[in-house]
């Protein structure tokens, strides 16, 4: 039976994906240091004799090398993630994505095992476009502005991945996340679906960031684990950047709106201005929306659920583990 390593895997991404390994037969080695992943991710697949976890920085060499070599696929999710987090410490989040890219790639090639590596929409940047396609460029604010450096520090990994195919061979997949959201996700570092369902149930106000004009479309992490599940047996991959996200988009404001409605909450909408919720001179991306004709064409993407359906269960989800 196939095996594959993900590190990250006690984050909210990664837990899905052992699942998914999980249920499909595979042994499934994770490596996480706890940074912003949790134990609890996990807790329900520790007694799974297939499953086995390391609790370690992916920049342990020793420890990355033996479990390289136990695998087949390496899925790379480790690295500092949510934008709240990354304005607050850009020195950790800039030379953790780096370094951990790099020695994942260089460990993996000396025994050329498959690499998918995680990237994020966040890379378009300030892109105006209806639909963000693979090719685009890249439209980042100026380096005054923390926020990019989380962009910044990705495209090097992207070009990392791309390099590592191109000059050594080395099988790498690089995909973009475009917003995924489900069961799990901690609003902890920002992210804004947990953030308003938990607002929600517990009655407080749903802060609206900026003018709640700006749009994000949401994918269903069960989509994602999916998607990254047929793309490391598909060599046609190799060597390219995908992404992966949902063609339904939404803006800021309506999303509180619908929040408040599924959660029949007396919770008030209140706007609070960027610069409060971040730091001064902070810039949103006004827009982002995936072109998926790539991955559609390449495995047979489709979202499956629509973004009610995803809410009504990340609801139910929050409102059973509040009681418990
Ligand atoms: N946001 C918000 N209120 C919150 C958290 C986030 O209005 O409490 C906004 C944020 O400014 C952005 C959008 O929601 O425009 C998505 O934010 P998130 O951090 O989830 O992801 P991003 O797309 O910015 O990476």
């Amino acid at each position: 039976m196939e095996k594959v390593l993900i590190t990250g895997g006690a984050g909210f991404i990664g837990s899905h994906l052992s699942e998914y390994f999980l249920q499909k037969g595979y042994e499934v080695y994770i490596i996480d240091d706890l940074s912003t992943g949790s134990i609890r991710n996990i807790e329900h697949l520790k007694s799974n004799p297939k499953f086995s976890y390391t609790l370690d920085n992916v920049l342990n060499k020793s420890i990355m090398l033996e479990l390289i070599d136990k695998v087949d696929y390496i899925i790379h999710l480790a690295a500092a993630v949510g934008v709240k987090l990354i304005v607050q410490r850009p020195v950790y989040t800039i030379e953790n994505n780096i370094e951990a890219t790099k020695v994942v790639l260089e460990l993996a090639s000396k025994k050329m095992k498959p690499v998918l590596i995680a990237s994020t929409s966040e890379v378009y940047g300030k892109l105006d476009k209806e639909l963000f396609n693979e090719r685009d460029n890249l439209v980042l604010g100026s380096t005054y502005n923390f926020r990019w450096c989380y962009a910044a520090s990705k495209i090097i990994d992207e070009f990392l991945a791309i390099a590592y195919y191109r000059e050594k061979r080395l099988p790498t997949i690089v995909v973009r996340f475009f917003n995924t959201i489900g069961p799990r996700q901690t609003g902890q570092y920002g992210m804004v679906v947990p953030r308003f369902v938990r607002q929600a149930l517990r009655g407080e106000p749903i802060t609206v960031y900026g003018n709640g004009t700006q749009r994000r479309s949401f994918t269903w992490v069960g989509d994602v684990v999916w998607a990254i599940g047929k793309l490391i047996h598909e060599p046609k991959a190799y060597g390219d950047v995908i992404n992966i996200g949902h063609v339904e988009d939404i803006s800021i404001i309506d999303l509180a709106k619908q929040i408040k409605e599924l959660t029949k909450s007396k919770s008030k909408i209140v706007f609070v201005p960027y610069e409060k919720a971040y730091e001064p001179g902070f810039e949103d991306m006004p827009r982002r929306k995936p072109d998926i004709s790539k991955i559609n064409k390449l495995i047979g993407y489709k979202p499956t659920k629509s973004l009610r359906e995803m809410l009504i269960e990340i609801i139910e989800y929050e409102k059973r583990n509040s009681e418990e």
